[in-house]
């Protein structure tokens, strides 16, 4: 693992190695051990959205921008070792042109890796994560967000695969013709020809097995989230969904399906997003919106798309914004539900950035997971633990599903 700033932290180790064994002196040397686990460690988040929202706008994220949550400096300086990046488009691209758009995207990511080849590289298993980061290198995956990407055709998912991709959510907000998603599973429930994985679904997730593609059930309904569990012989992702039971939207977990992802062996990795996390933010959002109708007017005018809209009007009130946000402590509270419910070997970190408006306080961009490093620490986990939500698990996911290897047990749940 790399050391950022090397120099510095060798004339540090000596201190953070007593600071270890005295973890409640000052803040300040926690906080120095925070960061040197953080560093040491394999951070791996799996949902990050800033290839369609910034790079396919023309965006080049090589430079550190004052723009979006994300670009190749600020994810060095969060300490991001790797990064699932997403491929995406909505429902309203149809048959002959989602599939052609992820290509796209694709394009544009392979387009950032090979302007940075002393930044980043495309990973496409667990030992080219680490041969990558060994070389202080971002290690860039391709996760797919939406199976109406594959057009209903196995040989796009075989293409996709031979492109780069590792998982791919089953659907995205709108259903497939062969798989059910949340929104529409509890909101349009009676407009739904099918409910769940139809015969072809269940072909599309054993192919993904064969090939070495996770399965991810993030944006899925519950129905086709346990028709894919009875078909998948591998360990499923949920790349960025948090818990039901602290915020109940349709697609966070409820506890049935959070030990059902850890008799698989598979990792839930936690979404930032305020709304997923805090069931009061949006109510609080609209009420801020509701209380500055000249801004908001004008803001809509030059910002149609509702994300885009949100982003800049919660910019423009800054103050007012610190206040809806949740604290950090509701982002961990999600964790720490799930690390209680089943343990700690299934969770991990989808922060979702670039994706949502608005995430915890001082939680604004991926410069901040080392806050997460600290806050699990002053929680009361052990730096092992630690290891495990901030990468570990996901890197165990990762290794099971490639070919050749064996599926991984579930390792039992409390
Ligand atoms: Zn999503």
């Amino acid at each position: 693992m790399s050391f950022k700033c090397c120099w510095l932290y060798s004339m540090l180790i000596p201190v953070l190695a007593s600071a270890q064994q005295h973890m409640h002196q000052t803040g300040t040397s926690d906080e120095a051990f925070a960061l040197q686990l953080h560093r040491q460690a394999l951070v791996f988040d799996t949902h990050n959205d800033v290839i369609s929202t910034l790079t396919m706008k023309g965006y080049d994220i090589s430079h550190r921008l004052n723009v979006g949550n994300t670009d190749l400096v600020r994810l060095k300086a969060g300490g991001v070792d790797a990064q699932f990046f997403s491929i995406w488009c909505d429902g309203s691209y149809g048959k002959g042109q989602a599939f052609a758009w992820a290509n796209r995207e694709i394009d544009s990511l392979m387009a950032i890796i090979h302007r940075n080849p002393d930044k980043i590289a495309l990973a496409t298993s667990a030992s080219d994560v680490k041969r990558i980061v060994a070389q202080h290198k971002i290690a860039a995956l391709i996760g797919v967000e939406g199976g109406h990407m594959i057009e209903d055709r196995l040989d796009y998912l075989d293409s996709l695969y031979k492109r780069g991709m590792r998982y791919m959510t089953l659907t995205w907000n709108n259903s497939t013709d062969w798989a059910t998603s949340a929104v529409d599973e509890t909101l349009h429930a009676d407009t739904l020809s099918h409910k769940g994985l139809t015969a072809f679904g269940r072909q599309v997730v054993r192919r993904m097995n064969e090939l070495g593609i996770i399965v991810d059930l993030a944006h899925v309904g519950e129905q086709t989230f346990y028709d894919a569990l009875a078909v998948t012989t591998r360990p499923v992702l949920v790349s960025h969904s948090s818990v039901y039971a602290l915020d109940p939207v349709p697609r966070n977990l409820k506890d049935d399906q959070i030990r059902a992802v850890a008799r698989n062996g598979g990792v839930i990795c936690v979404n930032f997003y305020d709304a997923f996390l805090d069931p009061h933010f949006s109510h609080r959002l609209d009420s801020l919106v509701d209380a500055h109708p000249r801004l908001s007017d004008s803001l809509k005018q030059l910002y149609p798309e509702t994300m885009d809209f949100q982003v800049h009007f919660l910019q423009a009130l800054p103050e007012a914004a610190y206040q809806i946000k949740p604290p950090l402590s509701l982002l961990i509270d999600h964790i720490d539900y799930i690390v209680k419910l089943v343990g700690v070997d299934y969770v991990g970190l989808g922060a979702d950035f670039d994706g949502a408006e608005a995430y915890p306080r001082d939680m604004d961009d991926v410069t901040c997971y080392p806050r997460i490093t600290s806050a699990l620490l002053q929680r009361g986990y052990s730096p092992a633990d630690i290891r495990k939500i901030l990468g570990g698990n996901v890197m165990r996911v990762l290794q099971a599903n490639e070919t050749g290897s064996r599926p991984a047990h579930a390792t039992g749940e409390r």
